[in-house]
């Protein structure tokens, strides 16, 4: 054992290690296969064919494996017979002699040189040649010993030999096969020998069969338990690694190992996307560049954070204001932390950081922050309260109307009777409670809710005395429309645009004759109410309503019950323009119209009692004046002539007087032929140049055609016109007539350039007796019949009439006629 122990510390170096002892190797051997590095083992042979049958293969694997081989012979096999046999059998055997990976030499040259068998030479040798094999570059060392030549004299040397061969082996990278003849051994010295050796190789019935020895079959044992442990760790390792890897790759933060000059080694797919570079492109890349951190306030750029880390040599973290320049240009908010990396001995060998993506948080932040605005920007006021009434916040608003609010808690107005609002609360905490308080005259609607989340009453309140104040007057105003209804001094309707009838007083129901069941059950509505004439009147009304949602008062009639008709006035106001509802004032004018109408009568009948005496006034003065003229009594000729002048107007007048009664009474006449419309304008122009001593009547155009008409009432309207025009032009010294001849019609205009007509007048001027004109004009006497004549004679002759006119300007009054086809 000792021999053993020197041995090792003599000649041999570090062990294999436990990695080195499990490198399998190829034997070549068609029935061991691998075996470990440190194998030995034996071979019992009887022929010579034997051998080769072993040690051949055995060989020819070891050269192609890169190992030294050393083949020691003996008889039958002599080193001769070896290499001729080994050339058949290997190719380029020859290469592998040049090379000098085999050799092969006698046993005499090996085990007994210098005369006898030295066991601490002859493994000197083993270990020499083994050290020789490394250091050229083989993979270890192979070898054969033949024991032939071993006498019984030595045998008990020898077997100590093969123990510690056996246990030096074991510890290198060797492989060796001892050949022991079946001649020369006994059953003792088989069982001896196969102890020394961990297999041993002997024919039986023409095949080779393998026997272990004990220790091998433990060693072999413990290999396998080995080799087992070594694949779980193994196999834990790699689930370890890909569990990391896994880890890293699905982690939502992004992650990048760098060594300790800053140089990428590694980067997830989310350190991926938040710098914009592949890892395959990034890695062995400076951090710096892949991964650029900015300060968002001074934008300035951070110093590698790597570096940082690695100087410190502890975790550095970057979080407030920090934002990553991401490949394409996009700025993201980020947080990041980095480690450094430290091995055994502490000694930082890289830096791990750590990062993520901010953007949705500070959202979130600024969203919040946004959130928290609303009750502190508030135009009303926000409070909240404990159970007990301490206010523990309340907004700015709040703070401005109410300050001792706080001071006050409870025994403020506005938190009035909190005990009840508590105590409600608490009963109902889904519903909100409202309620209105008074603070100062102010009044305030209260949603007060319960937060159980924070176990406090939150107040939202809004001041509604503005609301208070409007539903009030609405209050009022409704108020005085009933009474106003109910006392019927006027008919009112409550209606819509649509003719619908809702309601109607008293004073309306009288007006028509129907009760309220029958207007409801008849389902009256104003189209029912209306004659057929009343319609386009109807119809401006509704337009008027739309525009202006007032009607100007209008004429017209309502059918009674009976059938008989109502004169009305009527006015309507649109009182809800969505849904079109209004209402009409009426007002019943039949005690009106039958007085009119008894005028009317009355002025028709003493127009035409006048009528008789004037023409009869007028034929005697006449003769009386041409009685003077003969007797050349000029004074009372001038007397005479004034009489007929008067007489004139007063005819005029009572002819214009019993002209309205006839429209009014719808009688007035026309006597119509055709008639020379051109002849008429110049005759009545020169007739009135010879009166008129102020005006020049200036005359343009020209019609041809003839016209069928009343001649006398023509004439009546071109003379009324043209008196206008002088007697509203007291400044004035031009009248201009113009006549156009168009396809159907002719069109004649008198402008004169006198008081003009303001807008105000311009829808009465042809109302019957209506004077109030200009002030200018209030002063020239006229009692307002001729306009409404005229209106009414060229209406009769379907013709048109109406003016222009600006105040201070002057007017032109215009009127067609139709031409005779
Ligand atoms: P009158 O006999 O009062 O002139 P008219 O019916 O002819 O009655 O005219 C009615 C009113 O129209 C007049 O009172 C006057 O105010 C106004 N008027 C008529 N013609 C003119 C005109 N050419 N220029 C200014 N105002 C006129």
């Amino acid at each position: 054992m000792s021999v053993r122990n020197n041995f090792h510390k003599a000649y041999l170096g570090s062990s294999l290690n436990s990695f080195e002892k499990r490198d399998l190797r190829k034997t070549g051997i068609e029935i061991i296969s691998d075996v470990p590095w440190g194998t030995h083992l034996c071979q019992f042979y009887k022929t010579r064919e034997d051998l080769l049958d072993i040690l051949v293969p055995y060989f020819a694997k070891g050269l192609e494996e890169n190992e030294y081989c050393m083949w020691v012979t003996s008889r039958p096999l002599m080193p001769r017979d070896v290499t001729s046999v080994m050339k058949k059998a290997v190719p380029d055997f020859e290469g592998y002699l040049k090379n000098g990976q085999i050799e092969i030499i006698p046993y005499s040259e090996w085990y007994i040189r210098g005369g006898g068998f030295d066991e601490n030479r002859v493994l000197k040798g083993w270990v020499d040649k083994y050290n020789k094999a490394l250091k050229k570059g083989f993979s270890g060392l192979r070898l054969t010993g033949n024991t032939f030549w071993v006498s019984k004299k030595i045998w008990s040397a020898f077997a100590d030999y093969e123990e510690t061969i056996n246990s030096v082996i074991g510890n290198y990278r060797m492989l060796a096969i001892c050949t022991y003849s079946l001649d020369k051994c006994g059953a003792n010295e088989v069982l001896d020998v196969a102890n020394t050796h961990q297999f041993a190789l002997i024919k039986r019935e023409g095949t080779w069969r393998i026997f272990e020895s004990s220790s091998l079959k433990e060693s072999k044992q413990a290999l396998r338990s080995e080799i087992e442990e070594r694949k779980r760790i193994e196999e834990s390792l790699r689930q370890s690694e890909q569990r990391y890897a896994t880890t890293l790759a699905s982690i939502g933060e992004g992650v990048i190992v760098t060594d300790v000059g800053s140089r990428i080694m590694f980067m997830n797919a989310v350190a991926e996307k938040l710098t914009g570079w592949e890892a395959k492109n990034a890695l062995n890349r400076q951090l710096k560049e892949v991964f650029n951190l900015m300060d968002n306030h001074t934008r300035k750029s951070i110093c590698d954070p790597a570096v940082m880390c690695a100087e410190k040599g502890k975790v550095v973290s970057f979080s407030s204001n920090i934002v990553l320049a991401r490949k394409d240009g996009i700025e993201i908010p980020l947080v990041d932390s980095v480690a450094p990396i430290k091995d055994q001995n502490s000694k930082i060998v890289g830096t791990v950081l750590v990062f993520r993506d901010i953007s949705q948080h500070k959202k979130a932040e600024e969203e919040i922050l946004h959130l928290a605005s609303f009750p502190n920007m508030s135009p009303d006021p926000v409070v909240e309260l404990t159970f007990g009434g301490e206010v523990i916040y309340s907004n700015p608003t709040s703070k401005r109307l109410f300050p001792d609010l706080k001071k006050l808690g409870g025994k403020h107005p506005y938190i009035s009777n909190w005990h009840w609002v508590v105590s409600h609360l608490t009963r109902n905490p889904v519903n909100d409670l409202k309620r209105e308080v008074s603070v100062d005259g102010v009044v305030y609607l209260q949603t007060i809710q319960y937060i159980s989340s924070m176990d406090v009453f939150r107040i939202y309140g809004s001041n509604i005395s503005d609301r208070k104040q409007i539903e009030e007057v609405l209050r009022k105003s409704e108020a005085r429309f009933e009474a106003l209804y109910d006392a019927n001094i006027i008919g009112m309707v409550q209606g819509d645009l649509r003719g619908n009838i809702y309601d109607v007083n008293d004073a309306f129901l009288s007006i028509i004759d129907y009760t309220r069941e029958e207007l409801k059950e008849r389902r009256i509505t104003f189209r029912k109410l209306t004659p057929s004439k009343y319609r386009e009147g109807e119809i401006r009304a509704k337009r008027e309503l739309l525009c202006k949602g007032v009607t100007i008062p209008w004429e017209k009639e309502f059918i009674k019950k009976d059938g008989s008709l109502t004169p009305v006035i009527i006015g309507e106001v649109l009182t809800n323009k969505d849904k079109k509802e209004t209402i009409a004032f009426v007002l019943d004018i039949t005690e009106r119209k039958k007085l009119e109408s008894r005028k009317d009568e009355f002025i028709g009948a003493a127009s035409h009692e006048l009528k008789t005496p004037i023409t009869i006034i007028k034929a005697f003065n006449e003769i009386l004046q041409r009685r003077f003229a003969k007797s050349k009594d000029t004074q009372n000729e001038y007397f005479a002539s004034n009489i007929n002048e008067q007489v004139d107007r007063l005819t005029k007048l009572i002819n214009d007087l019993l002209d309205v009664s006839k429209i009014q009474a719808g009688k007035l006449k026309f006597y119509s032929k055709i008639f020379d419309i051109d002849k008429l304008i110049m005759k009545t122009v020169t007739d009135f140049q010879y009166i008129t001593k102020t005006h020049s009547i200036e005359t343009k155009g020209r019609i041809r055609r003839k016209i069928y008409g009343d001649e006398g009432r023509i004439h009546q309207v071109l003379v009324n016109l043209i008196t206008n025009a002088i007697k509203y032009s007291p400044n004035g010294d031009k009248i201009i007539i113009n006549r156009e001849e168009g396809k159907d019609s002719v069109l004649i205009m008198v402008q004169d350039f006198g008081v003009g007509i303001s807008e105000s007048h311009r829808k009465k001027i042809f109302d019957r007796f209506y004077t109030g004109g200009e002030k200018e004009a209030q002063n020239i006497p006229g009692f307002g019949m001729g306009l409404y004549i005229c209106k009414e004679i060229i209406k009769g002759h379907m013709g048109e009439l109406w003016f222009e006119s600006k105040k201070g300007k002057g007017s032109t009054f215009y009127f067609t006629l139709p031409l005779k086809k």
